[in-house]
């Protein structure tokens, strides 16, 4: 069995909608799928998604990675998709992640505006960009949330420590505890 890494950009055929928390609804349902999937046959990598334009990385076992890819290929959500790497791999280089994904975040910017470059489009990238690419996703290690489209807090909303349904059963159960003790207290 081999292992091959493939990377390829492609631009999004669908209208971004706006995510006030969360990533845009297409690509979340992209990335539950491609995590389902891709955990499935240890097929891992990361996903970019920023001015309606992907970039993708897939590493694994070579026939996973070429099945996968001819998946991604004949999806409608996306055309003019450019491979940018499609190679051997000796080991893996990836931790257990089955797909990251990185929203064009601040590292993305700070790597664009490094090589004087005004709009996420990596289908131009040279090779070493495409690298620079890998390694931003291979560090991004924390956060498997889907995190918002441009991480920027949406104003007027604070951070909620509890969900809301968490908040309304965390009140039920408070009220509960407070009527039994007033109820044991009026047994005394
Ligand atoms: P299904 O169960 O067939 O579909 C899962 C969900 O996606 C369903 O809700 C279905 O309605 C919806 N869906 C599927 N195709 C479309 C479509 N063309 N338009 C709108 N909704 C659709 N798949 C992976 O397995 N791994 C990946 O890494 C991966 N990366 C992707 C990256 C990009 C940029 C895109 C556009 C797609 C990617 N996909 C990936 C999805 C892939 O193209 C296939 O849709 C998917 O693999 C089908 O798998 P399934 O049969 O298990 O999913």
């Amino acid at each position: 069995m081999s292992l091959m890494r493939l990377a390829y950009a492609s631009e999004a055929t669908f209208e971004a909608k706006p995510a006030e928390q969360g990533v845009e609804p297409h690509v979340a349902r992209i990335l539950m799928t491609s995590r389902r999937n891709n955990g499935k046959c240890n097929l891992v990598g990361g996903l970019y998604y920023g001015d309606n334009r992907f970039f993708q990385y897939l590493e694994g076992e070579e026939r996973d990675v070429r099945e996968t890819f001819e998946r991604i290929q004949g999806d409608s959500r996306h055309r003019n998709i450019t491979t940018l790497i499609e190679e051997q791999l000796d080991k893996r280089t990836f931790s257990n992640w089955s797909m990251k994904y990185v929203p064009l975040s601040t590292d993305v910017r700070r790597f664009l505006s490094g090589h004087g470059l005004e709009s996420f489009n990596p289908a131009l990238f040279t090779s070493q960009q495409c690298e620079e690419m890998i390694e931003l996703i291979r560090r991004s290690s924390g956060d498997q949330k889907l995190v918002n489209h441009d991480a920027t807090p949406v104003k007027g909303k604070k951070a909620q420590a509890f969900s809301p349904g968490l908040r309304a059963g965390l009140l039920v159960a408070a009220a509960c505890l407070l009527g039994a003790l007033v109820y044991a207290g009026s047994l005394l």
